[in-house]
């Protein structure tokens, strides 16, 4: 049974989570502020952290920080909640790992299904194209076995999600992916809705490709593609 941890300082959205997350068949544990919640990560080691951005005391961003330096707990993935849709960037684009994200008000439902999804993915075995030869294209090197990619034999540092939008788009060059493509291929979520979260994190990657950045191209209105050849 996968045990998930849920830091959340209001007692109703709190009491929900548990119940749904409880009835979906999952271990909960609970902390209402932030260092109670990193005691119990640490005790527990959870399989997901749901974290509140806004609590008392430590916020979010700096639990989840904190989680992230702990090499215990450096790959537990973490789901943030957030009250206003305009903190996503910042939650997403520091360099602090969260996982995914949900603004409230979520339905439950929703939050279960997207749980679901995140556990599913950090648990299924490499796939067979996962392990396939690195890909080398333009500056780009991008090498699955490692994980690792880079740009002119500058080492890049992407977190987990960056490095599997990219590896996707690469290894479907010059054909548009559409973001509800890339939301099931890389979130493993299976319906949309979520074209913000790939919108962002795409903004993220091309920061960190630098010179390499415009080999990913937007296709305007329907998604993104890996160029073929240099533009
Ligand atoms: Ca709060």
């Amino acid at each position: 049974m996968a045990k998930i941890l849920i830091v959340e300082d209001e007692p109703d959205i709190l009491e929900l989570l548990s119940y749904n997350l409880r009835q979906a068949g999952y271990e909960v544990f609970t902390a209402a502020e932030g260092e109670e919640g990193l005691r119990l990560a640490e005790e527990q080691i959870p399989d997901l952290v749901v974290l509140d951005l806004m609590l008392p005391g430590m916020d979010g961003l700096e639990l989840c920080r904190l989680l992230k330096q702990r090499e215990s707990l450096r790959r537990v993935p973490v789901l943030m909640l957030t009250a206003k849709a305009e903190e996503v960037d910042r939650i997403v684009g520091l360099e602090l790992g969260a996982d995914d994200y949900v603004t409230k008000p979520f339905s439950p439902r929703e939050l279960v299904l997207r749980i679901k999804a995140i556990l599913r993915r950090g648990t299924a075995k490499p796939e067979e194209d996962e392990v396939e030869g690195r890909i080398a294209i333009g500056p780009l090197v991008i090498d699955p076995t490692a994980h690792q990619v880079q740009v002119a034999s500058r080492t890049v540092d992407l977190t987990a999600t960056e490095f599997r939008l990219l590896h996707t788009l690469a290894q479907r060059r010059g054909r548009v992916q559409t973001r509800d493509e890339l939301l099931e291929v890389v979130w493993g979520y299976q319906y949309s809705g979520y074209g913000r979260t790939v919108d962002t994190h795409i903004r993220r990657l091309r920061e960190k490709l630098g010179e390499a950045c415009d080999w990913v191209e937007t296709v305007r209105g329907v998604g993104y593609r890996f160029r073929r050849e240099p533009g």
